[in-house]
């Protein structure tokens, strides 16, 4: 079967193609995900998507969907596309064989390239890459395409980070995590196809507003209560908690982003840590030659890091790096009056200095301030859009 683009199959489209998918039915044996380079789509040929027609956008939504499974094998930066592999089921990095299964009746699978985006305006600049609004043109399905330039991540030694970031946010599905729906590269470029968050980063709402409401908070911390026990359910810990790296969707609901950081398993991050200290776990600084083993508990620590930030406007510890690295490991810190005693009750469970004493997912969302604050509806995922209307902020 001749190569289309996912574009060009857009665009063709039709009973007819249909037709044709019937007809090569169990034929179809091309294994999505192959171990090339560029990432490729796939799924856009079963008969039961085709007879949805016209809607274009879910059916590219699917598609995307379906590039998750997708092997991450486009960071050996500077190497060049290597061939597909066209059997049904292929061994993955792991030694893992995988099944495609639910891939039966597929068509090739489908690469995803610059062309097909209609890019728009910036939207921001990070340490690497430049992240646009982007628009696949035949679907009208918008994103934020992220630009990452091989070499400037070849000399800043963090190829390893990326890929990281790339596998494990691929895996992803959960309203408050930013969803990473595929990516592919050009010889130069490393291009990420991400949720759009349409209202940026919390980071600047947080300075903008200064602090937040208590009620405002109090939902966002539901918000990452929810996708943390998500994400740690997966055995993913993120370890780079903070404002900086939190967006916000379109409803106002929260979206975990950046990635970089996060890993499967225990880590040190120590040689190559930058930027600021306050929300460091005191399991994660310096202690001399323990080695350094800490959980995903960490992340319960930077939540209240963060719930004292959303609630004063700045971080608990925050001083000069020495004396920021000496209180938390003391837990150093006070909470102001205007705070009130229940989330004043739960920073204090957060910022526990053994990882094992810190307050669980499971108890926060049923902690008195959250149930305060959010209606049922709230402590899962969506939206912070108000006090609930029997609350008062
Ligand atoms: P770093 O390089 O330290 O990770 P960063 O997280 O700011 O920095 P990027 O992730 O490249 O860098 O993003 C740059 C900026 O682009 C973000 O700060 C944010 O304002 C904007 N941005 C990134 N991704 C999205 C998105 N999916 N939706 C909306 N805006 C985004
Ligand atoms: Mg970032």
């Amino acid at each position: 079967m001749a190569t289309k683009t996912l574009e060009a199959r857009f665009e063709h489209l039709s009973v007819k193609e249909e037709n044709e998918s019937g007809k090569n039915g169990s034929a179809y044996s091309k294994h999505k995900g192959s171990l090339s380079t560029a990432v490729s789509l796939s799924g856009l040929g079963s008969t039961a998507q085709l007879n949805n027609g016209g809607n274009r956008s879910a059916l590219l939504k699917l598609a995307l969907q379906n590039t998750n499974d997708n092997k991450v094998n486009s960071m050996n930066v500077g190497s060049s596309p290597t061939k597909g592999t066209h059997s049904h089921r292929h061994v993955d990095e792991n030694g893992e064989q995988r099944h495609s299964s639910q891939l039966y009746e597929q068509p090739e699978p489908k690469k995803l390239h610059l062309g097909m985006f209609e890019i728009g305006k910036p939207l921001g600049k990070g340490k690497f890459g430049r992240v646009y609004l982007a628009k696949e043109r035949s679907s009208g399905f918008v994103c934020a395409l992220k630009v990452l330039h091989k070499s400037e991540l070849q000399q800043g030694g963090v190829q390893k980070q990326v890929r990281r970031e790339i596998e494990i946010q691929s895996n992803l599905r959960h309203p408050n995590v930013l969803r990473l729906y595929g990516h592919f590269h050009d010889s130069k470029r490393i291009f990420l196809i991400l949720e759009f968050a349409g209202r940026g980063e919390l980071y600047k709402h947080l300075r903008k507003e200064h602090r937040f409401p208590e009620w405002k908070a109090a939902q966002y911390i539901a918000q990452m209560a929810a996708a943390l026990k998500y994400l740690h359910k997966k055995h993913v810990m993120h370890r780079d908690i903070k404002p900086e790296n939190i967006l916000v969707g379109i409803h106002g609901e929260i979206k975990i982003s950046d990635f970089g950081w996060s890993v499967h398993a225990p880590n040190n991050r120590r040689q190559t840590m930058c930027g600021t200290l306050d929300y460091l776990p005191p399991e994660m600084i310096s202690q001399g030659s323990q080695g350094n083993f800490y959980s995903e508990k960490v992340d319960l620590w930077s939540l209240g890091v963060l719930t004292y930030e959303f609630l004063v406007g700045e971080a608990p510890f925050e001083d000069t790096p020495v004396m920021t690295q000496r209180r938390i490991t003391r837990a150093d810190m006070a909470v102001p009056s205007f705070v009130s005693p229940e989330a004043k009750d739960l920073i204090k469970r957060l910022l526990v200095l053994d990882p094992e004493k810190r307050i669980s997912l499971d108890e926060i969302q049923r902690h008195p301030w959250i149930l305060k604050h959010c209606t049922k509806d709230d402590r899962g995922v969506k939206r912070s859009s108000g006090p609930p209307k029997e609350g008062k902020a």
